[in-house]
């Protein structure tokens, strides 16, 4: 059988699929096979059959971290529409939930509170999937994922699979063992919290506030959150004014006017564009300051120069 025939056994599979529909910045190349994977057992039928055929698997999670170039991603791209959620297990001192890696880390958020289970409120209206919130530790007013998380499910590339503790992902500032490129061929299944047991209207209350917070000082329109990860001595949208980079345009990519480290697709950028306008950044930045700023957004698949 070919890989084509093996995948469409386990779910539909699309050929040459445009990126740009299933990435935020709503920028990107062809996938050359994508298929969306609805629950753990697919995600792992579908990867370790490409694996089989000696064929590359990118997991994609919601694409709000990542710039896929304009020359597509070789192999297979496997969306994760895994989301089960499990039920929560009282313990002593806190609580476990189990949730499957493809469920949305804001209405997780949201799912917990109503529970009355406290500890993942600063991730009200952060984008993405719990897998992807994994790999880079996401984090906001002052939490991250590593203050909740318990354990993750590994899938590892021959099909075994593996419980590792939080403490031995290494997580840091938007960075993990993943990005650091040590697990890069491992494949979140699932994740288990930790949480506080509390009052349901408080968790709920603070969700509220913290989304109308992030709403009103986030730009709208297409983008990938913040580009840049916060060097220790100036805040990254600081150092992009400063070196008059405010409004700036290379092509359909611009720099918003509103929040200086939201890089946006004003209309039909490609990913040069905005790679270009991410090389700008990094080139006035070291030339003013010495400081050399770090994407926080991920150049993923072919087309980069
Ligand atoms: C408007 C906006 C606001 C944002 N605000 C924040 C914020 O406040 N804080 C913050 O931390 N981030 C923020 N982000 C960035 C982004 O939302 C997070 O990094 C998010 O966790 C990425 O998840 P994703 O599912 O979109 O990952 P993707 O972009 O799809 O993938 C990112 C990487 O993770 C890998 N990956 C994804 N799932 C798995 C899996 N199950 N197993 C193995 N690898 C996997 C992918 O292969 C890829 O390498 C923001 C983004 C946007 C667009």
């Amino acid at each position: 059988m070919t890989l084509r025939a093996d995948l469409q056994a386990i779910a539909d599979v699309r050929e040459d699929e445009p990126m740009a529909r299933h990435t935020t910045f709503g920028v990107g190349g062809p996938a050359d096979f994508f298929v969306v994977a609805a629950s753990q057992e697919e995600l792992r039928r579908a990867s370790l059959a490409a694996r089989q055929a000696d064929t590359p698997v990118f997991i994609l999670g919601s694409g709000s971290n990542i710039l896929v170039g304009d020359g597509g991603i070789r192999g297979l791209v496997l969306e994760n529409g895994a989301s089960a959620i499990g039920d929560p297990q009282v313990g002593a001192g806190s609580t476990t939930i189990t949730v499957d890696s493809g469920v949305p880390f804001a209405s997780f958020t949201r799912n917990v509170a109503r529970r009355g289970l406290h500890g993942l409120e600063w991730a009200a209206g952060i984008p993405g999937t719990l897998g992807g919130a994994a790999v880079y530790n996401a984090g906001a007013y002052g939490g991250c994922l590593a203050d909740a998380l318990h354990s993750v499910t590994l899938l590892h590339p021959d099909g075994g699979e593996e419980v590792v503790t939080a403490a031995d992902l290494g997580l840091g500032y938007r960075s993990s063992e993943f990005t650091r490129g040590l697990l890069s061929d491992r494949v979140v299944l699932d994740l288990t919290f930790a949480l506080t047991a509390g009052d349901a209207d408080l968790a709920l209350a603070r969700i509220d506030e913290l989304e109308t917070k992030r709403k009103a000082s986030a730009p709208r329109g297409r983008n990938a959150g913040s580009t840049f990860k916060n060097p220790e001595d100036h805040p990254v949208w600081w150092l992009i004014d400063q070196v008059g980079l405010r409004g700036h345009r290379v092509g359909d990519a611009m720099v918003s006017e509103k929040h200086t480290n939201y890089f946006l697709n004003v209309g039909e950028a490609r990913a040069t564009e905005v790679a270009e306008l991410i090389a700008l950044a990094q080139r006035r930045v070291r030339e003013q300051f010495g400081i050399e700023l770090e994407a926080e957004v991920a150049f993923v698949g072919e087309g980069f120069a």
